[in-house]
């Protein structure tokens, strides 16, 4: 007999750290945007593993590549090559304009080694005295939870009883330029933030932002990095979201999708001046740029290279936007929407956001809570314009209900 969801929950109580209040649903099984839990139980994921899952669940194209890959090779460490990073860097750095790529794990890793390597190209470089260079970042901001990271972060769940804290951080209010004008001196490395603020609540800066970002980091000789870690590969609309402002950064954060929701991969990608100030021995990371996550990556890139995963991005996110413009003021306060990406905010009259997800769960809509009474829509990009309606007409139903 196999266990039920109620049995696998209360299974993992007293064996597993209590750092996540998941949804009370248990999946076995994926395809394409749809998971289908013990019971047989089928949901839409308008989640999308926080935008790991651009793809959909167990793309077929990956999945094969990921299968040729494990048949043939899965692991050497860096202390070899082998033969499939090659294609992965050249094709990442094409795909993004850029010329070299650090290839990591997770998300929180490519955030650590770009302050890493933006204090080193500050040294070596710009001319920052020893152990003086600053990082500039934007309130509100996730970058993961490493101690380093949430020395940065405003949120105080996430950093309280974890200090000491790492020195050299500057916090600015996001979509301030001015504030970030004045937070900026000679002895700043890098200035970085989130294109969109996805764990805010997908906060979308005003027009002019992220051009204002680069114009101002590039007067100040410093870097501009772009955590581009859940908005990138698609999700907005193009391949990254600071293309909405035809900006380059200095240096580009990637993660989540980019391991197409089979593997752990993520990648510092910077111009050669940048990344170049690395040396052997100065960073690393065993499964950083291992052959099974170059083969998905590369299959990932290959996806992104059709284009067809942007198209389908900007004409749903039509759809998504003109259907929560459409639920506002019926259980809805305000929306913030870029390609197939929202933050949605919910009368608090109706449910708090955790609340909200439960009942769009019963009625068979993943979706998650971020905090007070906003939900996040994320669904995969391969979901169709009927199963995207369909979640938007269970949102609306559960709204009023
Ligand atoms: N940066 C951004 C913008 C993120 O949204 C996240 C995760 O949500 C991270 C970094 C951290 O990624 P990971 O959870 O893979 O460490």
């Amino acid at each position: 007999r196999t266990p039920s969801s109620a049995e696998l929950i209360r299974a993992e109580e007293p064996v597993l750290a209590h750092n996540y209040h998941p949804l009370p649903v248990v999946v076995a099984r994926a395809e394409g945007a749809w998971v289908e839990d013990v019971e047989g139980r089928r949901y839409l994921d308008m989640l999308a593993g926080y935008s790991a899952l651009n793809f959909g669940h167990r793309n077929p194209v990956l999945i094969e590549a990921a299968h040729r890959q494990l048949d043939r090779l899965t692991l050497t460490s860096r202390a070899f090559h082998n033969d499939q990073l090659a294609e992965f860097a050249a094709s990442l750095a094409a795909l993004t304009g850029q010329d070299m790529v650090l290839p990591m794990n997770t998300g929180a890793e490519a955030v650590e080694s770009a302050v890493k390597v933006a204090r080193k190209w500050a040294y070596e470089v710009k001319g920052v005295p020893a152990d003086r260079a600053t990082i500039v970042v934007a309130s509100g901001n996730f970058h993961g939870r490493t101690t380093t990271i949430v020395s940065f972060s405003t949120d105080e769940t996430a950093r309280s009883g974890f200090g000491p804290f790492t020195p050299g951080f500057r916090i600015v209010p996001y979509n301030d330029l001015a504030a970030l004008e004045a937070a900026v001196d000679e002895t700043t490395a890098a200035v970085m933030i989130e294109p969109i603020q996805g764990e805010a609540g997908v906060i979308i800066p005003d027009d002019g932002y992220l051009s204002g970002v680069r114009a101002l980091t590039s007067r100040a000789g410093c870097l501009f990095i772009a955590d581009e870690i859940q908005s990138g590969l698609g999700r907005t609309g193009r391949t990254l979201a600071v293309e909405h402002e035809g900006v380059v950064p200095d240096v580009l954060l990637l993660g989540k999708a980019l391991g197409g929701g089979i593997v752990p991969v993520s990648a510092v990608v910077a111009r050669r001046d940048v990344l170049g100030v690395l040396r052997p021995g100065e960073h690393g990371s065993t499964f950083g740029g291992n052959p099974l996550a170059a083969a998905v990556g590369s299959a990932v890139i290959g996806l992104l290279e059709t284009g067809e995963f942007q198209r389908r991005a900007a004409e749903l996110g039509v759809v998504l936007r003109d259907g929560l413009a459409a639920l506002v003021g019926k259980g809805v306060v305000g929306f913030r929407s870029r390609g197939l990406w929202a933050g949605v905010d919910v009368d608090p009259a109706i449910g708090t956001g955790r609340e909200i997800s439960e009942r769009l769960m019963r009625e068979g809509i993943l979706v998650k809570d971020t905090h007070g009474s906003t939900i996040r829509l994320a669904p995969p990009l391969t979901t169709t314009d009927e199963e995207l309606r369909s979640a938007l007409e269970t949102l609306e139903k559960v709204l009023a209900a």
